[in-house]
């Protein structure tokens, strides 16, 4: 249930990784890095309610419906006939083509998303698997054939054309966003035969190793010696659980011990090669493609200059790092421990909330939490129950985790599908309100952006998610304030703190330790040209890069057997991925404290940026706000107005220790 990271082609817009799993209909759900397997073991059964499953007949009536095959046949007809149309005439057809371009896209999204939810439901089913494949290989066909002159001919049209359509066409004006966005890329274009034969190579470059690098992950086992000293054969998941469930602090530090070695030898060598064929890749194409550094590919698909992003890192380091380590000394004194070892960082602390909470209670404070600032949100979850578009239990076969995928259907009908493994837990509950804030952003973007612009880029596609999940998380904290149950108050708001601490300082962690392998240098001041590492190297790396966040050797962790660690993270494979997730949680934090400040303004100015879906730039977004995100104060306000508040409660609320009862 570890996080996939979905993968993403800069400058390719509209490419088979978008129509599969790319992050246009795929969103799952990043918090999720530590599965619970353990309980999985013991899910509740009741769920016969079949109105927490899905319903897609609104999409097709089942996978041997034969109108997939139809549509699929007409699929290829209307690219045929697109390429027809339009190559080499787009200056006098750009609207129309902007119009059958965006009908492709609500028919081939159709397709692939329905594919895609069947198999979610049902991961070892034969029949989906061998049917997604046949259509990935038409449909990658018919793209690669048909429509790739598209993308370099816009960029090509010169701005007086452009001007003059925006002037007089009502569909070239609305999606000007778009265009304008695809232009952003106009320098960094090859010919086009160049272009072509690296589509035509992309099933074949090192990015595209993640899917064997995953099976070779599935098929680590390690020796786990568990109580009693039972010798077991464990998978990495099953093994990382234990470090998030298990009490018992001497098997966490065993546990941990035999993953790091696991993970040496054969792995980390496949690993670290997989390394530097993206490294070498990226830089390679980076100078042929004329970008100034390695990250300004993705930083420009993401609509955030250079310099926002080394904000971000910078705030991260030099607020959230120090709470972080503030953070875990209060738990390492939680746990009666000194110094924690690494093992112990995601460990439950003795007061862990272990009530099970029914679906329909979750439900209610998920929309009761909605309802208190957003009617108008919690009645678009009000519809996903009635169409049923939440699939809840969690059913064996089911793929691991949430996510929620949204996508505009043909006839321009924005659809919203949430899928869940619902077990009862505090953070199940969280993950609701999570999935269902992409939910109601995929609506709203969806009806008021239409398939081509709808879908917002990574780093700021958590808004809602994280928004719904304060929400919620601030609904369930006064309720247990008011009740004075401190306990429970503090299992809540330790929780929380350790998903936020997971995302913004962990993952500036891997950024940090991404980007001394393209090259950065030690101070995080230039790019200089990265050099191919070894297995022992990147372990250095791995180790400083997260003793620059978590404090030096015994400050507050001791970090043994947990070198190998950077082996596992496939994140890795689509460069600078990672700090989307820092972006996007602290954003929507500084965003969710304006609401107390602007009171009933907020509400029509959120929704409206939810509905601006990819159109806007960040500081267009944030504008109406008046926030300014080039302000490395912006970030750290971010830092301060959640985690600082959020650690101060908790060190009010943890029951007091003396020094004497640590030792
Ligand atoms: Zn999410």
């Amino acid at each position: 249930m570890r996080s996939r990271s979905p993968p993403i082609t800069p400058q390719s817009w509209w490419n088979w990784n978008r129509l599969c799993a790319g992050p246009s209909f795929w969103e799952f759900c990043y918090n999720l890095e530590f599965g619970t397997l353990s309980e999985l073991r013991t899910m509740p059964t009741h769920f016969s309610d079949s109105n927490v499953r899905w319903d897609l007949t609104s999409i097709y009536s089942a996978i041997s419906d034969p109108q997939i095959d139809l549509d699929i046949a007409e699929f290829t007809k209307q690219a045929q006939q697109f390429n027809l149309n339009y190559k080499g005439k787009l200056a006098d057809t750009l609207s129309s083509a902007i119009s059958d371009y965006s009908e492709l896209d609500m028919l081939g999204g159709k397709i692939m998303v329905y594919l895609s939810l069947q198999q979610s439901l049902d991961v070892t089913n034969d029949v989906v698997k061998a049917k997604i494949a046949e259509v990935q290989r038409t449909m990658s066909q018919v793209q690669g054939e048909y429509l790739t002159f598209f993308e370099l001919e816009l960029v090509a049209l010169d701005d007086e054309t452009l001007e003059r359509w925006y002037a007089s066409d009502a569909v070239v004006q609305r999606h000007r966003p778009w265009i304008e966005h695809q232009r952003v890329f106009k320098p960094h274009f090859l010919s086009e035969s160049v272009e072509a034969a690296l589509t035509k190579r992309a099933p074949f470059g090192p990015e595209s190793w993640d899917e064997f690098f995953d099976e070779c992950e599935a098929d680590l086992r390690f020796d786990y010696k568990g109580f009693e000293h039972k010798a077991e054969k464990k998978n990495l998941t099953e093994m990382l659980d234990i470090l998030t469930n298990s009490k018992d602090a001497d098997l966490r530090a065993e546990v941990q011990k035999t993953i790091n070695e696991g993970l040496g030898g054969y792995f980390a060598k496949y690993s670290a090669q997989t390394l530097y064929m993206i490294v070498g890749k990226s830089a390679v194409e980076r100078k042929e493609r004329h970008y100034r550094n390695p990250m300004e590919s993705r930083n420009k698909e993401n609509r955030i200059p250079d310099a926002v992003v080394d904000a971000l890192h910078n705030a991260v380091t030099n607020v959230a790092g120090p709470l972080a380590r503030r953070y875990y000394r209060l738990k390492a004194e939680l746990l009666g421990m000194k110094t924690l070892r690494w093992s112990d960082r995601n460990a439950p602390l003795p007061y862990a909330d272990t009530t099970v909470v029914p679906y329909d209670s979750a439900m209610s404070t998920v929309l009761a939490a909605y309802a208190s600032f957003s009617p108008t949100l919690s009645g678009i979850i009000q519809g996903f129950i009635r169409s049923k578009h939440i699939d809840v239990p969690a059913t064996p076969g089911k793929r691991g985790g949430a996510f929620n995928c949204s996508l505009v259907l043909p006839g321009s009908r924005p659809q919203s599908y949430t899928f869940l493994n619902y077990l009862g837990s505090n953070h199940d509950v969280m993950t609701l309100a999570h999935e269902l804030g992409h939910g109601v952003h995929g609506i709203l973007a969806g009806e008021a952006q239409g398939p081509l612009m709808f879908h917002p880029p990574i780093a700021y596609c958590e808004t809602a998610s994280v928004f719904g999940e304060m929400t919620t998380f601030n609904f369930l904290r006064t309720q247990l304030a008011e009740k004075g149950d401190n306990p429970a108050l503090l299992a809540l708001i330790t929780q929380k703190i350790e998903g936020m601490l997971n995302t913004v300082v962990r993952q500036i962690g891997f950024s940090n330790f991404e980007r001394r392998i393209h090259g950065m240098n030690a101070d995080y001041t230039k790019w200089i040209d990265p050099k191919k590492l070894s297995v022992e190297e990147l372990d250095a790396l791995w180790l400083t890069t997260a003793k620059e966040l978590y404090g030096a050797e015994g400050e507050v962790f001791t970090y043994e057997n947990a070198s190998h660690l950077w082996s596992y993270v496939s994140h890795f494979h689509r460069p600078f991925y990672v700090y989307g997730y820092a972006f996007g949680e602290l954003l929507t934090q500084s965003l969710y404290a304006q609401q107390f400040r602007l009171g009933s303004q907020f509400e029509p100015l959120y929704l409206d940026l939810l509905r601006s879906g990819a159109t806007k730039s960040v500081f267009e977004l944030l504008q109406p706000f008046g926030l300014d995100p080039t302000e490395e104060t912006f970030w750290a306000d971010g830092i301060r107005v959640s985690l600082e508040s959020m650690i101060s409660e908790a060190e009010k609320l943890a029951p007091i220790r003396t020094a004497a009862d640590v030792e």
